[in-house]
């Protein structure tokens, strides 16, 4: 396991990121904001993955930290393996800003 996985392993055990899956997810720069996984600011040169959830807020993560969190969670939530979630996490990361209405990875 890597150590960016043990982060983010580490992250949803003490309630620091949710477990489940977001209601929405976008991309774009740094925020200076700090991920939630590895705990360091996201600076603007940097890729920065904002995650929705209805009822826990927003989260913000490095793309590298939200692929470690994609993979610990495939662990946890077996109806959404790593595998389709990975897509999803490029998409969002093109469409930059722009909110997407439906899940990404809902594709069949
Ligand atoms: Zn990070």
């Amino acid at each position: 396991m890597t150590e960016l996985r043990k982060k983010a392993r580490q992250a949803m055990d003490y309630g620091r990121l949710p477990k489940g899956r977001p209601s929405r997810t976008w991309g774009g720069r740094g925020s200076d904001a700090r991920c939630a996984v590895c705990d360091l600011p996201i600076f603007p040169d940097q890729l920065e993955l904002e995650m929705e959830f209805a009822d826990q807020g927003t989260f913000h993560l490095h793309v590298s930290c939200s692929y470690a969190w994609f993979a610990e969670r495939a662990g946890t939530d077996r109806t959404e393996p790593y595998e389709q979630r990975s897509p999803a996490v490029r998409r969002a990361v093109r469409v930059q800003q722009r909110q997407r209405p439906e899940e990404p990875g809902s594709r069949t």
